[in-house]
């Protein structure tokens, strides 16, 4: 399984399936199903959907935003969780106590869509041309060479001619001087090149990384998470191994940001990425999903394996009593509820997803502060 970064850091977001806009996704090209009568969507599509509004309209009360076209959008954007960029700006003007005016939101909404993917393909095409200026400066280098060879030939058939010694050695000296320079120049110009050239990839390498990064936990995000879900399923359908997916969100989290602020909230969810990171060894891949969501693979285990691994995870954070160190306040018992599906035992990643987000639900419903297993669906192909 992939490897883990675990350094921690953000983005935003609500719930889970259709606020991502996986629920009735397909990639580019494939047909959808029923395109001329759409199918009537499900209760666990409504439910994201009811979800994702109350979230933009918290979003633009709690930042006193008037209700326009253009900061519709830019909310729809932040709880969405669909650009990275943008979260990573609203947090850090959090953190700056500035206020989220709409004008801003339009800016950095402008500036940061698809950010991560325009700033890939700008290093990737400096690294290119960087990459051309360094083979231009290598032929520069081959061409001196075959010009000093081609001189020297013609100053050593110089030698066999009438002798006068003075004028030969200043001759020679003055070839000698000519190449040194040369020879610098161009040494000094290929240096360069070479590193422009490790200094693009290295920030290529960055940026890629970013993309793929949750700033505010330094956890994979969703993007990551979806490609390694499709890689691990093509990789389970080959070996039979099993392969489970966990959706876990947050429990009343609203009510530590109404209670204690964005900010203690945003240090609570970076704890419970924590907790959620230390039970993943090689066969676990966490991501933040969106918000206070966070999506696990479990290669390898069943479901009741999976469960018992999250199950510790959960009872661990259940029995910290965490206090607010900048207020002194209590946060009190923090929880989260979750759900799991067996993914190799869906025809389509996504259904598990979905079946994983509808055994939330249902811990939720229950009381909170629970994992459940999706029911067996068994609709494997
Ligand atoms: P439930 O137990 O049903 O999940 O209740 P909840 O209050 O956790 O549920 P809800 O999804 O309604 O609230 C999630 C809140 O999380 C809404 C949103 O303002 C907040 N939120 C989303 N992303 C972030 C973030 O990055 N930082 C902080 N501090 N809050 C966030
Ligand atoms: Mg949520
Ligand atoms: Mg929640």
């Amino acid at each position: 399984m992939a490897t883990q970064p675990v350094h921690i850091e953000q983005a935003n977001a609500g719930t889970i399936l259709h606020r991502i806009g996986l629920f009735g996704h397909r990639p580019a090209g494939e047909p959808e199903a029923h395109e001329s009568a759409p199918a009537a969507s499900t209760k666990a599509e409504r439910r994201a959907r009811r979800r994702l509004a109350n979230d933009i309209r918290n979003f633009l009360l709690d930042h006193d935003l008037e209700i326009t076209p253009a900061s519709l959008a830019s909310a729809h954007e932040v709880c969405s969780g669909l650009n990275p960029a943008l979260n990573r700006a609203v947090d850090e003007r959090k953190l700056e106590c500035m206020p989220l005016t709409a004008q801003w939101l339009a800016e950095v909404s402008a500036d940061s869509s698809g950010g991560g993917d325009r700033a890939v393909k700008d290093l990737a095409k400096k690294l290119e041309s960087g990459i051309e200026q360094l083979s231009r400066a290598t032929k520069n280098v081959r061409l001196a060479t075959t010009e000093y060879g081609d001189e020297l030939e013609r100053r050593v058939d110089d030698l066999s001619g009438p002798l006068d010694q003075d004028q030969m050695i200043a001759g020679l000296a003055d070839f000698a001087k000519a190449m040194l320079a040369r020879s610098r120049q161009t040494e000094e110009e290929l240096r360069k090149s070479e590193l422009e050239t490790a200094r693009l990839r290295e920030n290529l390498d960055r940026a890629r990384r970013d993309a793929e990064v949750d700033y505010l936990t330094g956890l994979p995000n969703r993007r990551a998470f979806e490609a390694v879900l499709n890689a691990e399923y093509g990789e389970g359908r080959t070996s039979g191994e099993p392969l489970c997916v966990a959706f876990c969100d947050i429990d009343r989290f609203k009510a530590i940001n109404d209670t204690h602020g964005h900010e203690a909230g945003d240090r609570i969810i970076r704890v419970v990425a924590q907790t959620l990171a230390t039970i993943c060894r090689e066969d676990c891949y966490i991501a933040r999903h969106g918000g206070e969501e966070f999506a696990m693979l479990f290669r390898g285990l069943g479901r009741a394996d999976a469960l018992a691994r999250l199950d510790a995870a959960r009872e661990e954070l259940a029995q910290r009593r965490m206090i607010n160190r900048r207020t002194d306040k209590p946060f009190g018992i923090v929880t989260f509820s979750g759900g799991i599906a067996d993914v190799s035992s869906f025809a389509d990643p996504r259904d598990a997803l979905a079946a994983a987000d509808e055994a939330l639900y249902r811990a939720k419903e229950g009381g909170r502060n629970r994992i459940l297993i999706a029911e067996d669906h068994a609709q494997a192909a």
